[in-house]
């Protein structure tokens, strides 16, 4: 199906100059399959954009963490898609569930922020994924399904997104979805893509994994079916962010 697999680091709310600088050191160093094979992107704050891009290897690529709804203006504190456009940063992760429960963004919101940052031409990673407290009455599917839909609502095209499955309990808990569970949802997550949006959109579309993906439970997770790679948080910091990006293979 062609899928290529995708790994993203997100660096979250982390870091300072020296420490960014150690990391895209280590990144230009490390020995990891080619861009046909799989696709790197790493999101540094805001701050550290311009610095990343400019040290970055160039068969890596940068990605925001969020950005402004619609066109700048007069919204203290925001970053604009135009912006991120002007910087020449490809990506941006929209939807994270930190900002989602954190900073109260709803799944309209998520959706239409998914839509006008493609709208700008920038590629994006929208997240989905549910709480424990969903998860254990049962209703995974349909809070993931609701989140999906509230994009797939305001978009014309997938051809630009890739659906991150983080769910919540397992986002920087150390308590990683078992493979067998992260593959159920990614498979139910392509069988809605089918049936609402289309079949190959289904087909192309990668639906890739995060919460608590480390060096030691990549490999597994990698070899599910329908996980076509991952979204990383703290490892994504650390020398193990390179054996994630080799469980491509
Ligand atoms: P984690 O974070 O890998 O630290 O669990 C993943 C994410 O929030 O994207």
């Amino acid at each position: 199906m062609g899928r290529k697999f995708f790994v993203g680091g997100n660096w979250k709310c982390n870091g300072t100059v020296e420490e960014v600088k150690k990391i895209v050191s280590m990144l230009n160093e490390a020995e990891v399959p080619s861009e046909d094979i799989v696709e790197v992107v790493v999101s540094p704050p805001f701050v550290f954009l311009p610095l990343v891009k400019s040290l970055l290897r160039p068969d890596f690529l940068v990605a925001a963490q969020n950005c402004w709804v619609r066109k700048g203006g007069a919204f203290t504190g925001e970053i604009s898609a135009e912006m991120l456009v002007n910087l020449g940063i490809p990506w941006v992760i929209i939807g994270h569930s930190e900002r989602r429960s954190l900073l109260n963004e709803t799944n309209e919101f998520v959706g239409d922020k998914v839509a006008y940052a493609l709208s700008r031409g920038l590629k994006v990673i929208a997240c989905v994924g549910e709480t424990l407290e969903q998860r254990e009455s049962g209703s995974t599917m349909d809070v993931v399904a609701a989140q999906t839909k509230a994009i797939a609502d305001k978009v014309s095209s997938w051809d630009n997104i890739v659906l991150a499955y983080e769910p919540v309990w397992a986002i920087g808990t150390g308590k990683v979805a078992t493979p067998a569970q992260a593959q159920e949802v990614h498979f139910e997550l392509r069988k809605w893509l089918e049936a609402n949006v289309s079949p190959a959109v289904a087909a192309s579309t990668r639906i890739i994994y995060g919460g608590s993906v480390n060096g030691a439970n990549c490999k597994e997770l990698a070899k599910q079916l329908d996980i076509d790679g991952f979204l990383v948080g703290g490892a994504s910091l650390k020398p193990e962010f390179v054996d994630i990006i080799k469980s491509a293979t």
